[in-house]
Order: structure tokens, then sequence, then C-alpha cells
């Protein structure tokens, strides 16, 4: 019996230790600052994904994961999202492209398609006309160029006086 209540005695001072406004407002600080982590994840997922993904769709995703699994969903987004920035990669991309275009000078001919060289003047395959050459400089031309950019002739009045000679 006196155990009893020596028992009682504890749990009623347990309770009032968890009964004081210190406790009660410790737990409501630690609450709040629990809710505000949480909802700055969730922020810092859009964040994130924003700058990461392409899809809308997937963004949305990713930012409910974040929400609906508080903490646990911004760490599975953290392990699973795209590791590159997107202006990383389309700024990859284009440096390829360029290199590509350094070392190449390399395109298809559009009538047979088998690779010929930036300077060719015609198909070695087909005998297409790729490219005429500067009546000037000799060098060759896209057919669509107004002026020879080596050069500075003006190969469209040029053209034009040739077919003038030829049909007067
Ligand atoms: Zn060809
Ligand atoms: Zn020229």
């Amino acid at each position: 019996m006196h155990m009893l209540i020596l028992q009682a005695d504890a749990t009623q001072e347990a309770e009032s230790f968890f009964d004081t406004p210190w406790w009660s407002f410790t737990t409501l600080m630690t609450k709040a600052v629990l809710v505000a982590l949480w909802l700055a994840l969730v922020y810092w997922t859009y964040k994130d994904a924003k700058r990461r993904i392409d899809d809308p769709l997937m963004i949305g995703i990713a930012v409910a994961t974040s929400f609906i699994f508080p903490y646990l969903g911004t760490l599975f987004y953290t392990i699973l999202r795209p590791p590159e920035y997107l202006e990383d990669v389309e700024e990859r991309e284009l440096e390829i492209q360029a290199r590509r275009r350094e070392i190449g000078g390399v395109s298809r001919c559009p009538s047979c398609s088998a690779l010929v060289r930036e300077d060719y003047l015609v198909c070695p395959n087909c005998r297409r006309r790729l490219k005429v050459s500067c009546g000037s400089c000799g060098r060759p031309l896209d057919p669509a160029w107004q002026v020879c950019p080596y050069c500075a002739r003006d190969v469209k009045a040029a053209s034009a006086a040739q077919e003038e000679e030829i049909f007067p």
C-alpha cells in the first residue's frame, strides 16, 4: 500500500512537470521549428528541382513527395535527383557542338548523304554541286552567301553580271 502511494506520488510529480508552462512552451517551440524546417525543405526541393528537372510533372512529384513525407521525402529527392543543373547540361552540349564544328568541318551531301568536307565544291560521290568558288579568291562559298567572307567580294552582284554575260 505504501509502495502504491509512493508510485502515485512519482507519477503525479512527472505529470506536474509536463504541466508546467515551461514544458508546454518548449514543446510548442520544438513543434514550430520542426514545421518550419519541413516547409523550408519543401521549398528548397521546389527550387532545386526547378533547376534540375525540365518536366513540370516531375517537379510536382518531387515537391509533393517532400511535402507528404516530411524530411524523408526530401532525403529521397536528394538521392534520386538528376546530378546536374539544366544550365550545366545545356552549356556542355553547346561546348560539344562547338568542338565538333571545330574538329569536323564535315557534313553530309544533301542528295546522297555521303560524308563531305566543308570546303568541297562538289560531292565526290554523286557530283552534286555543294559550293561555288569565289571568283576573286577561289575559296568555297555557300550558295546562300551574298558576299565572300574571305575577300569581301560581292558574290551576288558578280554572279548576276556573269549571267548577263552569258545571256545578254
Ligand atoms: Zn552526293
Ligand atoms: Zn573571295
